[in-house]
């Protein structure tokens, strides 16, 4: 069992809850993937503002 107890004035561990961490998955790319994509049972993917296109091409919301 491991305690964790936050003390008062103390930051919390960086370990956050609840939030993913998801960058641009495209190649090269190393910025903060703002627009997820998801289509049906897939684990959603995420693409900065720059590569968001990707994403769209990927749920197909762009023929071709
Ligand atoms: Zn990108």
């Amino acid at each position: 069992m491991s305690d964790e107890q936050m003390r008062n004035g103390e930051t919390a561990p960086r370990r956050s809850s609840g939030i993913v961490e998801h960058y641009c998955e495209h190649p090269g790319c190393s910025s903060w993937g703002g627009w997820g994509y998801s289509r049906l049972k897939d684990a959603p993917r995420w693409f900065c503002y720059a590569h968001r296109d990707e994403g769209e091409r990927y749920i197909g919301r762009h023929d071709g």
